[in-house]
């Protein structure tokens, strides 16, 4: 059943723990990953104009991006927060080292992070402030440039006033939808045993030892249930004397049926997430020309009303007619239960949902113009080097007849999965199959109806 079954990676392939345990991952990654980050920077600053010619626009929203949502994501959840340069200096500064564990406390101010901001809302607010302004960032080389300067300059100063990685915690954009996503990932890093942790008096996964340091995610490992704010740091892995960590294969979106975590904030990224799939879309492959023009900043009042229009889709629209048919839901079942309650417990099934639209439109952007990538790697500048002799390698879209198949694929395979874990969802606030089947009748149409209008987009 899902959620059930595991593997336990580290011990079908022995020779991965002692790589995992050494001090030199993930720093030594994080280091490759930084040097490609600065030169995306230098590139979107000093480099040309031409967004198709320009390594910072090709490799961080073409090549990253499909790495990410294609691969990382769905196969290996927060993976990518293993290597991600943007907060690296900022721990390096707080630890005055990259690879060893050094002495003493973390260099930093210790302000403390305030209470009301410990949920997923800046991080919400962040990604919708970013994708307002998506039209303009995937296409101007120095406002891409800006956008990741700036990620990097407060990860740094967030280190430097705040213990641990509180800006991969409650800022980074990107990081929100990572962990949500990662929800669905068929990897997990949990406690083999959870009685072991209860009875360890030190708890040298939150202390730290010479081993390595406390989480610097702020998370006790004897009690994670989900992957949303574990950031495979893999710390604990070095620092736990009972060899207690586990990193195990499970059936993908076992988390999305952990009901007792569930909350409203993740519940929003849940909309957001679908909300700016379902936008980009309509943007970027509708037969809407105005919108293009607007979304590109053609005149500010135009500008400024694609900015209100996309705010009310993402955070009233949506999910007041997702509210609309909660309220349906459990009136046709004769559910007990809030409805506040149901609303958010059944935004979780829109997860794989958004998940395969973004999937979606990835393959669509990355098939299109991957072929770019070779050129801006011997010419990351546009000042007319080759360097691996690949410069002028010509633009040509792979596969665009098998794209529109691929994504109706996904997005099939993506609805199927969303009912299957609403029907679970639904059982779960249920007292038997038949009121959980009626529950999902207007959730299952709720969720067909957004996969039409992703249809039409994407197959025309
Ligand atoms: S150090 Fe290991 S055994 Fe102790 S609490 Fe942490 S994960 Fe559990
Ligand atoms: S639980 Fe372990 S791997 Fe996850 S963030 Fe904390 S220390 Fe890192």
């Amino acid at each position: 059943m899902l959620g059930q079954q595991r593997i336990d990676l580290l011990q079908r392939v022995p020779r991965l723990k002692p790589m995992l345990k050494s001090r030199l991952f993930p720093p030594a990654l994080m280091l490759v990953t930084l040097f490609v980050f600065m030169l995306a920077i230098l590139s979107g600053l000093f480099g040309t104009p031409a967004g198709s010619r320009n390594f910072g626009i090709i490799f961080v929203w073409i090549v990253w991006w499909a790495l990410l949502i294609i691969l990382l994501v769905p196969f290996f959840g927060r993976a990518w927060c293993t290597i991600c340069p943007i907060p690296a200096p900022g721990e390096w500064l707080q630890r005055r080292a990259i690879v060893n564990r050094t002495s003493g406390r973390l260099r930093t101010l210790r302000w403390r992070w305030p209470r009301r901001l410990k949920n997923l809302w800046l991080q919400n607010f962040g990604f919708l402030g970013v994708a307002i302004f998506s039209a303009l960032i995937l296409t101007r080389p120095n406002i891409s440039a800006w956008l990741l300067l700036t990620l990097m300059i407060m990860g740094v100063a967030l280190s430097l006033l705040y213990e641990n990685r509180v800006f991969c915690r409650y800022v980074c954009p990107v990081g929100g939808f990572i962990g949500l996503y990662s929800l669905v990932a068929p990897v997990e890093l949990r406690v083999s045993d959870p009685q072991i942790c209860a009875s360890h008096k030190t708890k040298d996964c939150i202390t730290g030892n010479e081993q390595g340091y406390g989480c610097p995610w702020m998370v006790f490992p004897g009690k994670l249930a989900r992957n949303n704010y574990c950031g495979l740091c893999l710390e604990c892995l070095k620092t736990c004397p009972k060899n207690n960590i586990v990193i195990n294969l499970r059936p993908f979106g076992s988390d999305l049926l952990v009901a007792k975590e569930r909350r409203l904030d993740e519940a929003y990224k849940a909309f957001i997430m679908l909300g700016c799939a379902l936008l980009y879309a309509g943007v970027l492959l509708g037969p809407w020309g105005w919108i293009k023009q607007w979304a590109n900043m053609d005149t500010l009042p135009h500008w400024a009303l694609y900015a209100a229009g996309f705010l009310v889709i993402n955070l009233v629209v949506l999910p007041g007619l997702f509210w609309v048919t909660t309220a349906f839901a459990r009136r046709l079942a004769g559910q007990s239960i809030s409805l506040r309650h149901l609303f958010v417990d059944y935004a979780y099934a829109l997860i794989p949902l958004g998940l395969a639209a973004w999937i979606a439109f990835s393959f669509g952007f990355v098939l299109v113009n991957g072929s770019y990538a070779p050129g801006v790697l011997s010419d990351p500048l546009g000042w007319g080097w080759n360097l691996f002799g690949t410069a002028n390698v010509p633009w040509t879209p792979l596969w665009p007849t098998l794209i529109p198949f691929l994504q109706v694929g996904v997005l099939i395979a993506g609805l199927l999965f969303a009912i299957h874990i609403a029907y679970r969802i639904a059982r779960q606030n249920s007292s038997g199959h038949r009121q959980a089947y009626l529950a999902m009748l207007p959730l299952g149409g709720f969720m067909a109806a957004i996969t039409f209008m992703f249809l039409r987009l994407y197959a025309g």
